[in-house]
């Protein structure tokens, strides 16, 4: 892997409690309400990404040993789109609007505002460190808050750079960064957020959620799990398997979005192995390891678990078809594909997180569906087919945070749709003008003007007939 890692400066106490209070103070003054603070922040934050975006994604690059052109699609790029979207959905007219009064009221009229929550703690994940901390940010400032980002200090380049850049850009305190592991996180929670965003595990998750139950904060939870596919006998298999095959290996599998596990018809199973054999030497070669365009595990502790998560599976009756080498020391994992892998292994049962997909034959979409809905709703679900009777019967079917049709974490780059999950994979969504209804609290203002009194809605009641 590229250069040493940076020793992230991690927050003391007094750091956070400090950061905390200026974040909360700034919110108080009002000044972060109107729309041209906003915009202003968003266009410094724009800035800085366009001006920096070669050195952010080096970071990356240096921290995943992903190639450029991931960094670029999937973090830098998606962000700078985001705040053109935010800007236009801020602009819209959209954060006011009027609701219908009952003639009861007479000519009392009422209007919903989003108005801005406060102070909001971002905290990020390692495997996208720019998209999972500048995301929120985009929409946190469009609603007009403050914010402190806790980036996850096992992407500790991206960290370092990010942080840096956000202290030049932001020098009234409007977005704080801190940085730290689980002690640092465990005290930053502590205190009195006006909402979270959290991006990470579901156990974590849990974490933040009791932590932030203390306060009745809101939470954004962005989780994880498995993310199914399906693929009946009608699907095309070279577009499917490529598609496939980039959701799953990007990133070397570290993505949340990951297609995870392939319910495929038993008819076309053969020829999906095949396809899915020759595509992952088309995309990295017969040697992976050695090509540009396949990542690393972002540690050697996740390489290990990977590893051993391969090797139970193996012990237990699956067989790897593609890929199963390991290079702990190089981080690398080959891009693997498993079949015959027994239900009651590690890998059937948890998210990997790592570059292994597995492929299992169902005899129907039906026995596919009910796979499917066995386990946990998913971040995303997958459908590979031609045919419409199976599209419409898995949409029908099934609950997820997305669902992409013939196509495979392309979904996220849509940044003007909901980004989130369901149940166990996280709740809330953001994402532009989601985002800012997201993190805004929508006040119902509401006016009745004294001029016109009718007296029957007070006390006492006796002239009024119930029900009326
Ligand atoms: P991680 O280890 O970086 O943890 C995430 C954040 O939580 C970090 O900032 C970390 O410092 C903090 N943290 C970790 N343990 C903590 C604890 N005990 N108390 C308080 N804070 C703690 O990331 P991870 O959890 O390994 O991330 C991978 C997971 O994130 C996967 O499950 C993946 O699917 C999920 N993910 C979800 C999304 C999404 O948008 N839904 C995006 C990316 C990743």
């Amino acid at each position: 892997m590229a250069a040493a890692d940076p020793a992230l400066p991690f927050a003391s106490e007094g750091e956070i409690e400090a950061a905390y209070l200026r974040s909360k103070e700034l919110f108080a003054t009002g000044e972060t309400k109107p729309i041209a603070w906003r915009l202003k922040q968003l266009q410094k934050l724009r800035a800085m990404i366009v001006k920096h975006e070669a050195t952010i994604e080096s970071a990356i690059v240096a921290d995943m040993h992903r190639a450029d052109f991931e960094a670029q699609i999937f973090e830098t790029r998606p962000c700078i789109a985001q705040i053109d979207d935010t800007i236009s959905f801020i602009t819209s007219g959209s954060l006011s609007r009027g609701v219908s009064v009952p003639l009861a009221l007479g000519t009392a009229s009422a209007r919903v505002e989003m108005v801005p929550k406060g102070a909001v703690l971002i905290i990020g994940a390692w495997n996208y460190p720019a998209a999972l901390t500048l995301g929120p940010l985009v929409d946190v400032l469009g609603a007009g808050n403050t914010a402190v980002i806790k980036p996850s200090e096992l992407s500790p380049r991206s960290a370092s750079v990010i942080g840096r850049l956000l202290e030049e850009t932001f020098t009234d305190g409007e977005v704080l960064v801190l940085h730290g592991a689980v002690k640092e996180t465990t005290q930053i929670l502590k205190l009195r957020w006006d909402h979270i965003v959290y991006t990470g595990s579901s156990p974590v998750g849990r974490i933040v959620m009791s932590a932030a139950a203390k306060h009745l904060t809101p939470v954004t939870l962005e989780l994880g799990g498995k993310c199914p596919v399906i693929v009946d006998a009608t699907a095309d298999m070279t577009v499917a398997c490529r598609r496939i095959a980039q959701a799953r290996f990007a990133n070397a599998g570290q993505t949340c979005l990951a297609a995870d596990y392939v319910l495929v018809e038993r008819p076309v199973a053969d020829a999906f192995i095949r396809t899915m054999k020759k595509t992952v030497r088309e995309f990295y070669t017969d040697s992976p390891q050695s090509s540009p365009d396949f990542g690393r595990v972002v540690n050697q502790r996740h390489t290990r678990r990977i590893a051993s998560l391969i090797e139970e599976a193996r012990s237990l009756g699956g067989t790897v078809v593609v890929g199963g080498e390991s290079d702990i020391e190089d981080c690398y994992i080959a891009p693997t594909v498993m079949t015959d892998v027994p239900l009651d292994t590690t890998l059937q049962r948890e998210e990997t997180f790592g570059p292994v997909l597995l492929v299992q034959p169902v005899d129907s979409v039906d026995e596919a569906l009910e796979r499917v809905n066995a386990g946990e709703k998913p971040l995303a679900l997958y459908v590979f087919s031609s045919d419409s009777r199976t599209i419409a019967k898995v949409e029908k079917g099934t609950l997820s945070g997305s669902l992409a049709i013939n196509d495979a974490l392309m979904q996220r780059g849509i940044v003007s749709a909901p980004f989130g999950g369901v149940g166990e994979s996280g709740m809330g969504s953001y994402s532009a003008g989601h985002g800012v209804r997201e993190f805004s609290h929508h006040r119902t203002v509401f006016s009745n003007p004294t001029l016109l009194d009718i007296p029957l809605r007070y006390p006492p009641y006796s002239g009024f007939t119930k029900g009326l």
